[in-house]
């Protein structure tokens, strides 16, 4: 049988417009420092950029997430069956969660919980360093190494543009030329913050034992409907539509629908909601081929989705999620609502509501699709 290459993801992938941008095949590629695939232009796959270097090692089509051949696997090790009978996953408990530190509340997307946890693991020299995404505007976004309290801050609150930043993993990677880079860098257990297809690559390569996935220690899910696309003709469109200025832009939030906070010349601010039904034009066409609402691969999954207002929604999955997840409770670094069963029973209905949606448009997108 002959291995499916990075070819075949054009073909398979590309092609029908369902590459979710995740960075996975070029930050995993087993040449990739002889960089064999690169993301060459904005909001478009990546691309052969020396082909002839490929391996043809087929580790690329493993572990995209568009081609599903991990699953099964990956399904046994997290506990999980399918998206018809557990809509948000495998979770024990859920959670309702706040920080209790002033400067990650007040740049938090939501109970600014995630950079919360990832300070608190750097602190305690859990990990050496996270990747995370810092918002570069309104929707634009750049990966970045936080290795301190104030990097956390500078990477808070949520810029809704994929992140390709599993791109900067590979500077991790042991083998061949990165060692210098690890030693350089003197990182060597991390922690990522990503969307639900960023964290199905890593845990691919996890499964597969391929390095420099090793090096992660943690993963911290957000949950995701979807992602915009914004292009220039887009931003004129949308700011005409919503009668907005995107420069006015002080924050993003997703819940149930899009939550903009808006600040006029005058620092007059308001708020508006944006339903979901009516950003169908902005949405990046690969997200309607994808399934995962809830990061269910993740370590621990965060939305704002079933929280009051300022508070995250916290869903402990693994063992080391749950671990750290109880840690932080006992310290008192961050707090947790008592919620009784009936409210409990209520975030996991809106949730699955969602998660229901988004199965459902996947399916139709990928019956309009054949
Ligand atoms: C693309 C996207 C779509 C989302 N959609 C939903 C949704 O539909 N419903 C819902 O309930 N919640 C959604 N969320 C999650 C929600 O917006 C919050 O991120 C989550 O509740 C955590 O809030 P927090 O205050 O605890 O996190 P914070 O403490 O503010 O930390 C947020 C962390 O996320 C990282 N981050 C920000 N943007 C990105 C990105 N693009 N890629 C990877 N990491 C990033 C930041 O670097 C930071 O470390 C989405 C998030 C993203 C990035
Ligand atoms: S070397 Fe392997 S991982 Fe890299 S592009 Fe070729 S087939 Fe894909
Ligand atoms: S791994 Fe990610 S970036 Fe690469 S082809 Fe698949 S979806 Fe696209
Ligand atoms: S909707 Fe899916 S493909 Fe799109 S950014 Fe979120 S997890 Fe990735």
């Amino acid at each position: 049988m002959s291995i499916k290459t990075f070819q075949d993801l054009i073909k398979e992938v590309h092609e029908k417009g369902i590459c979710q941008e995740c960075g996975g095949c070029t930050s995993f590629c087993s040449a990739a420092f002889e960089k064999v695939i690169e993301f060459k232009k904005p909001n478009s796959p990546p691309e052969y950029i020396n082909k002839d270097a490929c391996l043809e090692c087929g580790i690329c089509y493993y572990l995209c997430p568009q081609t599903h051949i991990l699953d099964e696997e990956l399904n046994k090790t997290y506990q999980f069956t399918d998206f018809s009978s557990m809509p948000y996953g495998y979770a024990e408990d859920i959670y309702s969660c706040q920080t209790t530190d002033e400067t990650f509340l007040k740049h938090g997307t939501d109970g600014g919980v995630v950079n919360t946890l990832l300070n608190f693991l750097l602190e305690t020299k859990v990990i050496d360093g996270a990747i995370v995404s810092k918002a570069e505007g309104p929707f634009s976004r750049e990966s970045m190494f936080a290795e301190t309290k104030d990097d956390l801050i500078k990477a808070s609150g949520t810029n809704l543009n994929i992140s390709p930043q599993v791109d900067e993993i590979q500077r991790f990677n042991t083998y061949t030329r990165s060692i210098p880079q690890l030693s350089h860098y003197k990182f060597k257990k991390l922690a990522i913050v990503g969307t639900p297809c960023q964290i199905y690559t890593i845990r691919c390569m996890q499964n597969l034992g391929v390095t420099p996935s090793e090096h992660v220690e943690i993963t911290l899910g957000l949950f995701c409907y979807h992602n915009f696309l914004f292009e220039k003709t887009q931003i004129e469109k949308f700011e005409k539509d919503f009668k907005i200025k995107f420069e006015d832009i002080i924050k993003i939030n997703i819940k149930e629908d899009l939550i903009l906070k808006l600040e006029d010349k005058n620092s007059k601010e308001k708020i508006i909601h944006i339903p979901f039904n009516k950003l169908v034009n902005y949405i990046r066409p690969a997200c309607n081929s994808c399934i995962d609402f809830t990061n269910v691969y993740s370590d621990i999954s965060f939305g704002g989705l079933g929280s009051p207002d300022k508070f995250t929604t916290v869903i402990p999955r693994t063992e080391k999620g749950k671990k750290l997840l109880q840690k932080a409770l006992d310290k008192d670094i961050i707090k947790s609502l008592k919620l009784d069963e009936n409210t409990k029973r209520n975030m996991k209905t809106v949730i699955s509501k969602f998660s229901e949606l988004k199965k459902e448009r996947r399916n139709k997108f990928m019956e309009n699709l054949k």
